[in-house]
C-alpha cells in the first residue's frame, strides 16, 4: 500500500513489522558493500590474455620497441581503435597512463598554474568556479575539491545537464573555467546526454578558457543491444567556434583491468599538444608494453565491442536483480524512485527527502555498506538527503539478493520514521 495514504497508526503497524524484519537483518551478520563501481572477478577473468601478451613480440607496428622510453603521445595502433570507440581523429587522441583520473588531475593542476591555451593568466590568478551536473561522480568532486575550485551544481535532466541553467552561469560569470560531464551512460543517474544538449553545452557563451571535462568513461558499457553512438564533439565544438572547449577522456579500466588498463585524452590540436608538453614535465613516456598488448587484445573498435558484450552477459543479470528487488519490495509504498539504466555501472535510487543518511546508517548497522550519504554531490552535501548511488557490479547475484532486500527494508524503516515524523508523531 502506498505509504503516503497511510494513517499515522498504520504507518505504526507497518514500522512494528519492518522492525522486526530490520532486527531480524541485523542478527544475520551480514558483511555486504555496494559501495564501489568495481568490475566483478569475473569480468576481469575476460580479459586474461592480456597476461601473457605481447610475450616476445614486443615491437609496435612502427617498429618502436615498446620496453624502452619514450612515445609521450602513446602507440599509434591502440589510439586507433580507440579513436573510433570515442568518435576522437586518432592523431588528436593519447593514450596516457591507468587512470584517466590523473589525466584529469593533471588538467585541473596545469589550468590552475599554467591556464590553458586560451588563457591570459593561470586560473588561480582569480576565482575559479566549476560547474557540476548533479547527482555527479564523487571523485570528480574530489578533484575540484581539493584544489578549492567552487563548485556550482546544475541540474541534470533526463537528456543531460540542464543547457539554459548551465547557459545562464556561465555567460554571467567568467570565473567559471570548468564543467564535470559524463555523456554516456553517466555516473550514478545513467543518463545519456542528447545530441542537442551536446551541441547546447559546446555553443553557450562563456568564458574563453572554459573547459568540459568531457568524461566518456562508460561510452561502450552497454546493458542493452547497441551503446549510443558517440558524438564528434571535438569536431562540434570547433564547428560551434569553441575549439578548444571539451577534453574528451576515458579508459580501458572497466573494459579490461581497472588496475591496469589505458587511458585516452582527446581534445584539439592545440589543447593535444599543450598537453604533451606539460606532461613532458612528469613523464618520458607512458607503459607501451600495456597498450601494445591492448592492442593485439582487441585487434579494432569491433574488438572492444565484442568484449563488452561479454560483460554485458555478465552484468545484465545483476542489474535485473537489483531492480526485481527494487519493484517488488518499493514499488508499492510509492517511497522511491530509481533509475533503470540501459548501461554503466549504477542504479540511482531517491529516498524521500531526508530519509537517505538514516537509510545508509540503518544498512551500516546491519553489515551493509552503501555509498556515504551526499557522496553524489558537491562537498557531499546533497541539499534533499535523499540520494543514493547503488553499484552492483562487484558483488555475486546471491549477494545482491540478500543486500538488496535488506537495503529495501532500511528505505522503508527510514521512509515511516520520515512520514511519521511528518505526522507530526
Ligand atoms: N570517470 C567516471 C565517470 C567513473 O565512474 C570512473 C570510475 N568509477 C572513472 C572516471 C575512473 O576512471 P579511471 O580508472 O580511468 O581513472
Amino acid at each position: 500500500m502506498n505509504y503516503h495514504s497511510k494513517s499515522a497508526d498504520e504507518l505504526r503497524a507497518t514500522q512494528e513489522d519492518l522492525r522486526k524484519l530490520y532486527d531480524a537483518l541485523c542478527a544475520a551478520g551480514l558483511t555486504l558493500d555496494l559501495t564501489r563501481g568495481k568490475p566483478a572477478p569475473e569480468q576481469l577473468d575476460l580479459s586474461n590474455e592480456l597476461l601473457s601478451l605481447p610475450g616476445a613480440e614486443f615491437r609496435a607496428a612502427d617498429g618502436t620497441d615498446t620496453r624502452n622510453y619514450g612515445g609521450l603521445r602513446g602507440l599509434p595502433e591502440l589510439r586507433e581503435i580507440f579513436g573510433e570507440i570515442f568518435a576522437v581523429d586518432p592523431a588528436n587522441l593519447i593514450a596516457y597512463g591507468n587512470a584517466s583520473l590523473e589525466i584529469m588531475h593533471h588538467l585541473t593542476t596545469f589550468g590552475l598554474l599554467r591556464g590553458t591555451v586560451d588563457s591570459s593568466q593561470p586560473w588561480s590568478s582569480g576565482p575559479v568556479k566549476f560547474l557540476c551536473p548533479v547527482p555527479g561522480y564523487d571523485r570528480h568532486f574530489a578533484i575540484t575539491e581539493q584544489y578549492g575550485i567552487e563548485m556550482v551544481p546544475v541540474p541534470m535532466n533526463p537528456d543531460g545537464p540542464d543547457v539554459d541553467a548551465c547557459a545562464a552561469l556561465t555567460a554571467a560569470d567568467p570565473s567559471i573555467k570548468g564543467m564535470w560531464a559524463v555523456p554516456t551512460y553517466s555516473n550514478p543517474t545513467g543518463v545519456t546526454f542528447s545530441a542537442e544538449v551536446t551541441e547546447g553545452l559546446l555553443s553557450m557563451p562563456a568564458a574563453d578558457d572554459f573547459r568540459i571535462y568531457w568524461d566518456n568513461a562508460y561510452a561502450v558499457h552497454t546493458l542493452v543491444d547497441e551503446a549510443p553512438t558517440p558524438l564528434p564533439v571535438i569536431e562540434m565544438a570547433a564547428a560551434a567556434g569553441n575549439p578548444n572547449r571539451v577534453y574528451v577522456l576515458g579508459s580501458t579500466s572497466k573494459i579490461t583491468f581497472a588496475g591496469a588498463g589505458v587511458s585516452f585524452f582527446g581534445s584539439s590540436k592545440a589543447n593535444v599538444d599543450w598537453f604533451v608538453e606539460n606532461i613532458g614535465f612528469a613523464t618520458i613516456g607512458p607503459d607501451k608494453v600495456n597498450q601494445l598488448r591492448h592492442a593485439r587484445f582487441f585487434g579494432d573498435a569491433a574488438g572492444v565491442r565484442a568484449h563488452m558484450a561479454r560483460h554485458r552477459d555478465i552484468l545484465a543479470p545483476k542489474f535485473t536483480t537489483v531492480l526485481g528487488i527494487l519493484e517488488d519490495r518499493l514499488a508499492e509504498s510509492k517511497v522511491a524512485s530509481w533509475s533503470e539504466p540501459e548501461g554503466g555501472y549504477f542504479i540511482n535510487l531517491d529516498v524521500p527527502d531526508g530519509a537517505a543518511s538514516r537509510t545508509i546508517a540503518l544498512a551500516k548497522d546491519a553489515g551493509i555498506a552503501l555509498t556515504p550519504a551526499g557522496s553524489t554531490f558537491p562537498y557531499k552535501n546533497d541539499p534533499h538527503d535523499r540520494n543514493i548511488r547503488l553499484a552492483p557490479t562487484f558483488p555475486s547475484i546471491d549477494d545482491l539478493q540478500v543486500a538488496m532486500d535488506g537495503v529495501a527494508t532500511c528505505v522503508l524503516l527510514a521512509a515511516t520514521e520520515t512520514l511519521l515524523s511528518a505526522h507530526g508523531s
